[in-house]
């Protein structure tokens, strides 16, 4: 504030790292953002925020930020700069060229949940109408294509039940798979003060995440499972459950199909499925796991929280189904308290889903085979919708490294980085003709690339984000697009270089269209929104104000449904060579690849990647705190420094992958949910032994 002087203006808008959704006042001075305010009317944040949010937006005005469209005629060649015009026009041409040799379908586009909601649904429009494909995908592929699956399957709808308010009327808070204090810190700050008034906590992690035991709080069961064996767990709590009598069946003969119930009720009474017959498998003490499940059954509203651990397996549609099981077997659901919900990763990965980002589905979750949905869009864009779903972004790669699949435009994502096996998605990009990268920064994927849009950040630009709890917050421009564009404009300009005729001049008007074409939305405009202040989807007719609660009255899809989910280990094996169980995580003040929290100087970002190891796994491999160790898996090797703790039981080590000199995803493996292809991050076999360093 000294250099730059006082603030003369303020703006209100949302934080662009993850899916808690704090809002800010931005403070500037002229075109200068001086500091970021947590705002105390924002209905997700309260006036609090995280270090992230009030602080790491050094990234925006980075000496590295590309404001220059840019070219080359192949990845050895240096990069030559050119007006948006020119980009756009050979952006185009390059499109066409490549569909008209290999085919409408080699081409495809991956939307960012980084990006607005208007931006990520003007690109699923412009791969729909302008490529005309559903080759479309985004980065939720590899975060929560799961949930999507699961609670659509079971509920009906892909969406978290709760407002982040619900918590505190939770008497059980059980959380799996996710690590609230470092990955959602201003919620997890909400649910601490619950567990401080008394309501009970039970943690299932392979780790011993900060919130099992931090001041004051202290859960009543950690079940530390063995990495790739959520489904197992989940099946044995329902087990005690069911053989115990402590299922709601009046609230199940209500509310789900009982003949479902009644089948999954039998599997999970088997006794192949009990605590401790499946104790050789996840490693959790079968008296502590049955006192768990009493617990969750028993001890009055319960409500589960969950994040990647639960959806980055090989069983990660399965371990949701498994928990939406739970929830609808003990009545926890459906009123405050209660309820299943996902903690998103990204800022807008909840809305990048809801605006028809995946190949199979339109916005709204409406599936492409839909002939009533698709004659919607049809006659709203005046073009033929594909009813086929298209490539996942996996299949884009594999077909790229089979030489059908030539061209992508990549918005906001680095793929090279984030997706996993990096040698493969190495080779795709390298077989395509044609890489479009849109990014603030030449990222790792941009080393691939033919063209480079730059991108702008979430301060330069109008539009909506959508967090967990599914409420639409608004997005403001605090200063004008250094790049001279904001992302939805750049969109735009692509879209018309190849024909279409696209004339919006705001965001609003994206969002109207957006309304007009999806059933749970019809009630959102800018104008609603400027005087709400946010809305919680679904917004229309039967809900005007927006719907903090869902699944009150029935489930969205009418009776809740009961899928069996058996166990299924995973194809990713221990052995001599490969003796020790990878499982990964984030730290609170990093995010993500680091894009933006590296590039940022104001505050101590810098804290480089470590693994957590077990004493007894250390001492076997003569290594100590602050050792180099070499870190290998089938897939590859990298190497990084050692942690010993016993935060991570033995057998099974732990790292974050902020930096991409860690090339976590060097280690990581092809193997993938089996509904969804969402990557298996969390369960990677490998060893460990002394290394000099990098
Ligand atoms: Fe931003 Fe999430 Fe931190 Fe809130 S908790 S300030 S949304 S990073």
């Amino acid at each position: 504030v000294a250099e730059i002087g006082t603030p003369d203006r303020s703006v209100v808008t949302t934080c662009a790292y993850c899916g808690v959704g704090c809002t800010f006042r931005a403070e500037m001075r002229g075109e200068q953002l001086v500091r970021m305010v947590p705002w105390k009317d924002g209905k997700a944040n309260r006036g609090h925020s995280c270090v992230k949010g009030r602080f790491a937006w050094g990234y925006a005005n980075h000496q590295e930020r590309i404001l220059n469209p840019m070219i080359r005629e192949s990845i050895d060649q240096p990069w030559r700069e050119v007006s948006w015009e020119e980009a756009f026009t050979h952006a185009a041409s390059e499109i066409r060229r490549i569909q008209a040799k290999y085919g409408r379908e080699s081409v495809g586009g991956i939307t960012s949940s980084r990006c607005t909601n208007e931006e990520t649904f003007l690109v699923q429009k412009l791969i729909r109408a302008g490529f005309g494909n559903n080759n479309v995908d985004t980065c939720a592929r590899v975060c929560h294509s799961p949930t999507g699956y699961g609670l659509k399957t079971t509920f009906g709808t892909s969406a978290g039940t709760q407002d982040f308010d619900s918590v505190m009327q939770a008497d059980v808070i059980l959380i799996i798979g996710a690590n609230p204090t470092d990955g959602h810190p201003v919620f997890a700050s909400r649910m601490k003060r619950r567990l401080r008034q008394g309501a009970k906590l039970i943690v299932i992690d392979p780790r011993r995440t900060d919130i099992v035991r931090s001041p004051h709080i202290e859960a009543a069961h950690h079940l530390a499972l063995r990495p790739g064996t959520n489904v197992a767990v989940l099946t044995a709590m329902a087990h005690v459950i069911v053989t115990e009598g402590l299922a709601a069946e009046e609230f199940v003969r209500e509310r789900c199909d009982w003949d479902e119930y009644s089948h999954w009720a039998e599997f999970v009474s088997q006794s192949r499925n009990s605590p401790e017959a499946l104790e050789p498998v996840t490693m959790v003490n079968p008296a502590e796991l049955r006192e768990a499940a009493r617990l969750y059954a028993t001890g009055g509203n319960a409500a589960i929280y969950y994040g990647l651990g639960v959806t980055e397996h090989s069983q990660g549609s399965s371990t949701v189904m498994a928990i939406a099981n739970l929830a609808m077997a003990t009545g926890n659901i459906g009123r405050e308290g209660v309820g299943v919900n996902p903690l998103r990763g990204q800022n807008n990965v909840q809305g990048a889903c809801d605006m028809g980002s995946f190949p199979h589905e339109l916005s709204g979750y409406r599936h492409v085979s839909d002939a009533s949905a698709r004659a919607l869009f049809e006659s709203e864009w005046g073009v033929a919708i594909d009813p086929e779903p298209g490539l996942r972004i996996p299949n884009m790669l594999d077909a790229a490294v089979e030489g059908t699949f030539k061209a992508l435009y990549v918005q906001g994502e680095d793929i090279l980085q984030s997706d996993p096996n990096t040698k493969h998605v190495s080779a795709g990009l390298a077989a395509m003709e044609c890489v479009i990268v849109h990014d603030l920064f030449l990222n790792e994927t941009a080393n691939y690339a033919h063209i480079f849009l730059p991108g702008s950040t979430f301060l330069e630009k109008d539009g909506t984000f959508t967090n967990a709890e599914r409420r639409i917050q608004p997005v403001r421009k605090v200063m004008t697009p250094m790049n001279g564009l904001a992302d939805w404009e750049v969109t735009q300009g692509l879209a018309n270089a190849l024909g279409l005729d696209w004339n919006y001049s705001h965001p609003s008007q994206i969002m109207d269209e957006i309304a007009r074409l999806t059933p749970s939305f019809t009630g959102v405009s800018f104008e609603r929104l400027d005087a709400m202040g946010s809305i919680q989807w679904p917004a229309n007719e039967a809900a005007p104000d927006g719907t903090p609660v869902m699944h009150i009255e029935g489930f969205v899809r009418g009776k809740g449904k009961f899928v069996v989910t058996d166990y299924i280990p995973t194809d990713e094996k221990t052995g001599p060579r490969f003796p020790l169980l990878l499982t990964t995580g984030r730290i609170l003040s990093q995010y993500n690849v680091g894009a933006q929290t590296r590039r940022t100087d104001n505050v101590v970002w810098h804290a480089e990647d470590v693994l957590e190891i077990h004493p007894i796994d250390a001492e076997d491999r003569g290594l100590r705190d602050g050792d180099w160790a070499r870190l290998a898996s089938r897939a590859g090797e990298t190497t990084l420094r050692i942690l010993v703790t016993d935060r991570v039981a033995p057998g099974v080590v732990y790292t974050t992958f902020h930096h991409p000199t860690t090339q976590a995803n060097v280690i990581t493996t092809d193997y993938s949910d089996w509904a969804t292809n969402c990557p298996e991050y969390k369960v990677t076999a490998v060893q460990v032994a002394a290394s000099n360093g990098p």
